[in-house]
């Protein structure tokens, strides 16, 4: 695992994450040795825009949904390799900055997480985003939803508390522990994102 030999202060390369095998057009983790691909950034905010067209309120679930998809499964490669959660979430952070979504950090129980608070500064899932009343990274939010109920075995409730885009100077991601959901059948990733907007309205009003 090459990323591991990351040393403070030494600034690392994209090169120390990933691995181009430009022979059969493949570039792969050296994290977790899976294939990846590069995706050109606006390309979440053409797609968001086009599922708000096209769906309005369901657009960002549906942006959360692929964001939970995408954070579960890769929280389970990477569990393949790390088995403690605060090694596991720090090394996210450095693949998250690696894969050019911003400066992550994660504070609170890294141990346990009960409760958890991710900043992502320069995120890239609401940059050139025009000025918003609404939190608009649903996919940041539905990843760290489903790395945090994939490392933990919990269902969270996860919101954006702040966003870039509500002219906040970071977006900022609450996920907590929230055992009602286990004991709901009916519950699902989207229904957590339902809440957290109708918190955040709440707040806002
Ligand atoms: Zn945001």
């Amino acid at each position: 695992m090459r990323a591991e030999k990351l040393r403070p202060g030494v600034s690392p390369k994209l090169t120390d994450f990933y691995r181009l095998d430009y022979r059969i057009g493949a570039v792969f983790s050296e994290v977790t040795e899976e294939r990846v691909q590069v995706i050109p950034a606006g390309t979440w905010n053409v797609l968001r825009a086009r599922l708000v067209l096209d769906f309005e309120e369901r657009g960002p679930l549906a942006m959360f949904e692929i964001g939970f998809t995408l954070g579960s499964s890769f929280a389970n490669e990477m569990m393949q390799h790390i088995s403690d959660p605060v090694v596991l979430v720090r090394r996210l952070t450095d693949m998250a900055a690696a894969a050019g979504w911003g400066i992550l950090s994660v504070v609170g129980d890294l141990q346990y997480g009960s409760q958890l608070t991710a900043t992502a500064a320069n995120c890239v899932f609401c940059e050139n985003q025009e000025m918003s009343t609404s939190p608009q990274c649903d996919f940041l939010v539905g990843t760290i939803k489903g790395i945090a109920d994939r490392v933990y075995g919990a269902p969270h409730e996860v919101w954006e508390e702040r966003c870039a885009a509500m002219g906040d100077s970071a977006c900022q991601t609450i996920a907590e522990e929230s055992p009602e959901e286990l004991m709901s059948p009916d519950s699902t990733a989207s229904r957590s994102l339902v809440n957290a907007r109708l918190r955040v309205a709440v707040a806002k009003s």
